[in-house]
């Protein structure tokens, strides 16, 4: 006969319950019993025993305008060695969210030729966000966003700004590689973002940068031409975010480096880092 648990194993339940509700995870999934679990005769949880009593309204706003840490993100320390609990919360966060994701097969590109989920990339407290569009072949190789020839021209702006790839956090709007790099589908987007949606909440970062249309589509809500939202601060759910091109678009169209030099400036402004005295060489050929 399975048993109710006890009000210890309750409390210890609702912790866990509020601590993935304030990383942004709603969905809870029970895996098929195989009777085969540690204490597997003994612990079931009926539906509603976990009650919204054990877990305060205020903490299951899906995602605050307001960090709920008792620091804000200004005033939190951005690398690892001047925070070392900070800096660990955020890595097991991380992880969570990717433990979270699995082997997913939440979308059709799971069966259209994906090799590996791409989760993201970079320092966990960074000030500094770069959100693109979907892995390409070379990230779906590697399993880490930005590193083929599209990568490497991002790698280039980053620096460009006096930063370097492991100072800021790289992610994709979706996680898994479209067949023939095709732009992703409206239902991917929705089905895949939320998780990304997590992830910008465990960084925190100062200011986000969308690279190309539909990073910046998706997260804004809106559908205007790269023209129109390049050079604005938009407010994404209490965090700055700018827009520039693709990397991929300005390895097209190199002519637009100049523009995106405008645009990382007005980021650098923002975060206040140091401008360089010279403006980078923006060769037309090459990144
Ligand atoms: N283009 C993207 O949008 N993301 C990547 O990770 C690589 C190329």
């Amino acid at each position: 006969m399975p048993e109710v648990p006890d009000s210890k194993l309750r409390k210890a339940l609702a912790d866990r319950v509020r601590y993935y509700r304030d990383l942004g995870i709603y969905d809870f999934y029970r895996r098929p019993r195989t009777g085969k679990e540690e204490g597997a005769e003994s612990i079931v949880v009926p539906a509603g025993q976990i009650s919204a009593t054990e877990i305060p309204v205020t903490q299951v706003d899906a995602f605050p305008l307001v960090s709920q840490t008792p620091e804000t993100p200004a005033q939190m320390p951005r690398t690892a060695a001047a925070s070392p609990n900070l800096s660990t919360d955020r890595v097991t966060a991380l992880r969570m969210i990717r433990e979270e994701i699995g082997d997913c097969t939440r979308c059709r590109l799971h069966q259209q030729g994906r090799k590996q989920i791409v989760f993201g990339v970079g320092n966990p407290n960074a000030e500094l966000m770069f959100i693109g569009e979907a892995p390409g072949a070379d990230e779906d190789e590697k399993g880490e966003p930005f590193v083929g020839r599209a990568g490497q021209l991002l790698t280039n702006m980053i620096k460009a700004m006096g930063l370097s790839r492991e100072e800021v956090y790289i992610a994709n709007i979706i996680k898994c590689r479209p067949p023939g790099n095709r732009t992703p589908e409206r239902d991917e987007c929705e089905t895949c973002s939320p998780f990304l949606m997590q992830q910008i909440k465990v960084v925190s970062p100062k200011a986000i940068v969308a690279l190309g249309a539909v990073a910046a589509k998706t997260l804004l809500a809106v559908n205007a031409p790269m023209s129109e939202l390049r050079g604005n601060w938009y407010d994404f759910r209490g965090t700055k975010l700018a827009v520039t091109y693709h990397p991929a678009y300005l390895l097209r169209d190199p002519r637009q480096k100049k523009e995106t030099w405008k645009d990382l400036q007005m980021v650098m402004k923002e975060l206040r880092l140091q401008m360089p005295e010279k403006a980078p060489e923006q060769k037309d050929s090459e990144n």
